[in-house]
């Protein structure tokens, strides 16, 4: 997360711009806004040369309104409190824009992996686990991976609760191997709802999707996967970048084919089909009729947003518009379908997967992906809906008056007690 904006201030902005929407009582609005509580922990923990090392961690459960609470955990060293609590509160509301039963929860330990043997990280987690076992649960709180976390990590949480239980509960964590109780497609449900979302904003404009050009920054499980299947649409992927440059071709790349050249090479630049390398902010800037910012957070600040050509924005990344670009692009009329809705795939299979270890019972994957695109189809009939019904300025907004109201629905029909 970068530093120029408080992430925790940032939520709280989005809130209040939805809400004016919405009938709240300030009570109401209060809550949406801040978690339920945070568990800040210090796990000292046994390194390979016999030391012990301290870490920070933290676990936020922002609301529980409408589900357990669900959300990732990051390694990172720039994890924060406040990160974690806004990363918690942004759960809340993509899991409520594509309605499935679930609250919001993000938890992070401040270390850089890269650092650490697989051992010692495995000790990390571990000691994580431990402290979270009393909070956590398949009906409490699932948390699942983030960034620099994976099946592995998922598995050893997963391994930890169940000794310490002494039960088998899969649906503790999501994100696991198919070994152990994953579900088919979760690799790909990302990407595969940020194409979904993709089709269906060219849609309901009337432009058509095959006739497009495309720009995708970030070239990894989610970027490469909405690259593929936007590809399948007929659109041509022009450009393409990771964190050492981009590549471009006006007549298309074959998006696979980069995909294969990446794992090969470790980077898209130097592909053979490309005519031209750009920079990341000269694809960012590119006259496309699609940009798909798949990287990182803030990406596109308020000024590189006044250079953008692109008339469709889909948000793969958590994030990528500084509040800054997006009044830009608002202003501009970019149609910007959000980070909460487009990239919500992958947060909607974790949930498909809880359900299947619930019921003891494995999905195929064409249903899963039957499944995931009624839902975000669902969920962006009711986005447009909520666009035209309230006059909201942008996407983003509709979105989130759609996902507040869901919420405060919830947690107003439950009462207060005591
Ligand atoms: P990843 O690590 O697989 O890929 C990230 C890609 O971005 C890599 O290709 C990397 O080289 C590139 N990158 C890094 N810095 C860059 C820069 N400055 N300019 C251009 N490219 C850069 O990560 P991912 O899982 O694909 O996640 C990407 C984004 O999508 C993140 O914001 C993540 O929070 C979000 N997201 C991912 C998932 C998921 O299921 N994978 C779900 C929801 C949201």
């Amino acid at each position: 997360m970068s530093d120029e904006a408080n992430p925790f201030e940032s939520l709280g902005k989005q809130i209040e711009e939805a809400s004016a929407y919405l009938d709240l009582g300030d009570d109401v609005l209060t809550r949406l806004k801040h978690p339920e509580r945070v568990l800040e922990t210090n796990l000292s923990v046994a390194m390979d040369d016999g030391s012990i090392e301290l870490f920070r961690a933290y676990r936020s459960q922002f609301n529980g309104d409408r589900g357990p609470y669900k959300g990732g955990i990051r390694y990172h060293p720039g994890v924060t409190r406040d990160e974690v609590k806004a990363l918690s509160g942004w759960m809340v509301y993509k899991c409520a824009i594509v309605d499935i039963p679930y609250g919001g929860g993000k938890g992070g330990i401040v270390i850089d992996p890269s650092e650490y043997s697989e051992s010692e990280l495995e000790r990390v987690t571990r000691a994580f686990a431990t402290e979270l076992r009393p909070i956590i649960g398949e009906d409490r709180d699932i948390p699942a991976p983030d960034v620099n976390t994976g099946q592995r990590e998922m598995n050893w949480i997963k391994d930890t609760y169940e000794t310490l239980e002494n039960t088998t509960a899969p649906g503790v964590i999501t994100g696991k191997a198919i070994d152990s109780g994953g579900s088919a497609g979760r690799v790909e449900a990302t990407g595969r709802s940020v194409m979904l979302a993709a089709r269906e904003v060219f849609e309901y404009l009337e432009e058509d999707i095959s006739e497009a050009t495309v720009a995708v920054q970030g070239y990894g499980n989610a970027g490469s996967v909405a690259a593929k299947l936007i590809d399948d649409l007929g659109a041509d992927v022009v450009a393409v970048s990771d964190s050492s440059g981009a590549v471009y071709n006006p007549d298309g790349f074959d998006a696979r084919a980069v995909k294969s050249f990446k794992t090969e090479t470790g980077s898209v630049t130097g592909y053979e089909k490309a005519t031209e390398e750009l920079t990341n902010d000269e694809l960012l800037t590119l006259d496309v009729d699609l940009l798909v910012p798949a990287a990182l957070e803030n990406a596109i600040d308020g000024e590189l947003a006044e250079d953008v050509r692109a008339d469709v924005i889909v948000e793969a990344a958590n994030g990528p518009l500084t509040p800054e670009a997006d009044d830009v692009l608002t202003d501009a009329g970019v149609h910007v379908v959000p980070d909460i809705l487009a990239n919500a795939g992958g947060v909607t299979v974790s949930y498909f997967e809880w359900v299947q270890n619930r019921q003891r019972f494995a999905w195929t994957e064409e249903r899963v992906n039957e499944e995931l695109e009624r839902v975000i189809v669902d969920a962006f009939d009711a986005l447009t809906t909520s666009y035209e019904k309230t006059d909201a300025p942008n996407l983003r907004t509709a979105a989130y008056v759609v996902a507040i109201e869901r919420v405060a629905n919830a947690y107003e029909q439950g009462g207060t007690w005591p």
